[in-house]
């Protein structure tokens, strides 16, 4: 019986995907450590994706926004962030103009594209969390806590994104945290009844919380 993909019914072909994506870490990295590697099909081949540079560029790109005094607890961090309306987006070396998201006034941020490079990285870990027995499909919701949020937004906005801060603060202090590579990546599945909730951490500090609802 062949494996189907990670993320649908397809046949799984060649070497499978790193998760999350081999460009993240120093060459050399699994020479000693085990990565995480899931059959994927033609189509969900990350090799075949220029998606994984990009989230590599703007994970590193908002690297160099971040002081020091900030990478230790980002979480906390952003939650004063979205406290304070005087606080600038630059601390995180972004910016929202009407043209998006961007970073130092130079790139926008692809949203659709980082969306993208994200969820399958949660899809991934799902399905490595999962040891191959269940999988992430259908629509998911990804919100890249550490891009900060636009300091005009609307109350109801900030709300919500100081609920997610919260919640994933909760997680992270209370659960237990996966991952070999944890300078790198590490993160947390839940399985709730009426949602599955993915946190994901990048370079220590770049945090990401993927949700599906059960409805979706
Ligand atoms: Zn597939």
């Amino acid at each position: 019986m062949s494996t189907s993909c990670y993320c649908c019914d397809e046949r799984a072909i060649g070497q499978g995907d790193h998760v999350p994506p081999k460009a993240l870490f120093q060459s050399g990295t699994f020479a000693t450590l085990r990565p995480i590697i899931v059959p994927s099909c033609t189509t969900h081949n990350q090799a075949k994706s220029s998606a994984d540079e990009y989230l590599k560029f703007i994970l590193t790109s908002v690297a160099e926004g971040v002081p020091k005094d900030v990478r230790g607890g980002t979480i906390r961090s952003v939650i004063r962030h979205a406290k304070n309306p005087e606080t600038s987006l630059h601390r995180f070396g972004m910016e929202r103009t009407q043209e998006g998201l961007t970073i130092g006034k130079t790139a926008p941020v692809d949203e659709d594209i980082l969306d993208e490079a994200l969820g399958k990285v949660a899809r991934g870990i799902y399905y490595h969390h999962h040891r191959g027995l269940r999988k992430l499909t259908g629509t998911i919701v990804v919100h890249p806590i550490f891009l900060g949020i636009v300091n005009d937004a609307p109350p109801e906005i900030h709300k919500t994104f100081e609920n997610i801060c919260k919640l994933m603060d909760e997680d992270m202090r209370s659960s237990q945290v996966h991952g070999e590579h944890q300078d790198v990546f590490k993160y947390q599945v839940f399985d709730e009844f009426d949602h599955i909730r993915i946190n994901m951490v990048f370079y220590r500090s770049k945090s990401v919380l993927v949700i599906k609802r059960q409805s979706d």
